[in-house]
């Protein structure tokens, strides 16, 4: 998956479509067949995500969008990740809970990594 190295509110137009009429979490642009590294979580814009740090693992049983099944994965439940912002603006935050896992799934995506490969 491509980095990006500019906004593409076309790609993320397009995606909160998909999350709005499919109810998710979370999406990843490559499962809607988009070729860059952008992921959305609870409507927030994460443009090249790189998860820094994790801890505190336990294990996770999920589902997803373009994956059959639920499978369990091991997540860390506290996260620092660094990424871009709707506005292209670099950022570092920390994530725990949900929210956490869900970016570490969406991250595994524009990665080329299913809970399928898990
Ligand atoms: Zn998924």
């Amino acid at each position: 998956m491509k980095h990006c190295t500019n906004a593409y509110p076309d790609v993320i137009r397009e995606m909160r479509k998909v999350i709005k009429e499919n109810k998710l979490l979370g999406l990843a642009a490559n499962q809607i067949g988009f070729d860059v590294k952008i992921i959305i979580v609870n409507d927030t814009v994460m443009y090249n995500p790189n998860i820094l740090e994790g801890s505190d693992y336990a294990e996770s049983t999920e589902g997803c969008y373009t994956v059959e099944g639920t499978h369990i994965v091991l997540r860390a439940r506290n996260i620092l990740v660094h990424f871009l912002d709707e506005d292209f603006n670099e950022q570092i935050q920390d994530f725990n809970g949900e929210e956490a896992i869900i970016i570490q799934h969406e991250t595994d995506h524009i990665n080329g990594i299913t809970i399928d490969d898990k």
